[in-house]
């Protein structure tokens, strides 16, 4: 994979708004926020998708994130946050280098829930179909970990 920005700015060649950083991860206010304190978490090893970060930086993400978000939230004055992963271009992933989205959250900010996303087209699955595709999902998974 080519660097990417992200890898500049781990790189200390381009620069940010640091909010936190440790050996594995680093935090950083983004540049075009969709509210007031939008940070981003990222591992300094980048990759493009969750499963192919190392698992201790996977955890390290959201360990920092326990950290970050309540002081962040204070900091500007909201009430919560919204947590979130673009993994992969089809789900909205602009930087190839996995990077959790924090952001501060008020009353009656406009953003809605991640149900926003899809208020249209959801698909009528029936429990048979949802027991079907948990079971297939289930095995991979056993298998593997066997
Ligand atoms: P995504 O669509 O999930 O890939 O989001 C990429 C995010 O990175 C966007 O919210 C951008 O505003 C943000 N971003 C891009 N370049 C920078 C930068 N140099 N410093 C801070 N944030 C950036």
């Amino acid at each position: 994979m080519p660097p990417t920005v992200f890898d500049a700015i781990v790189a200390g060649d381009i620069p940010c708004d640091k909010l936190y950083e440790d050996d594995r991860v680093l935090a950083f206010l983004d540049i075009n926020p969709l509210r007031e304190g939008h940070a981003l978490v990222i591992p300094k090893k980048g990759a493009p998708k969750i499963e192919e970060l190392d698992p201790a930086d996977a955890a390290a993400i959201m360990t920092a994130a326990q950290q970050i978000v309540p002081r962040l939230v204070a900091a500007t004055g909201a009430q919560d946050a919204t947590l979130a992963i673009h993994d992969g271009p089809a789900a909205g992933q602009e930087v190839p280098h996995v990077h959790l989205h924090i952001i501060p959250r008020k009353p009656g900010d406009g953003g809605g829930p991640i149900h926003a996303l899809f208020l249209e087209d959801r698909p009528v699955v029936s429990g048979e179909e949802r027991a079907a595709l948990a079971a297939k999902v289930r095995s991979e998974l056993v298998a593997e970990a066997a």
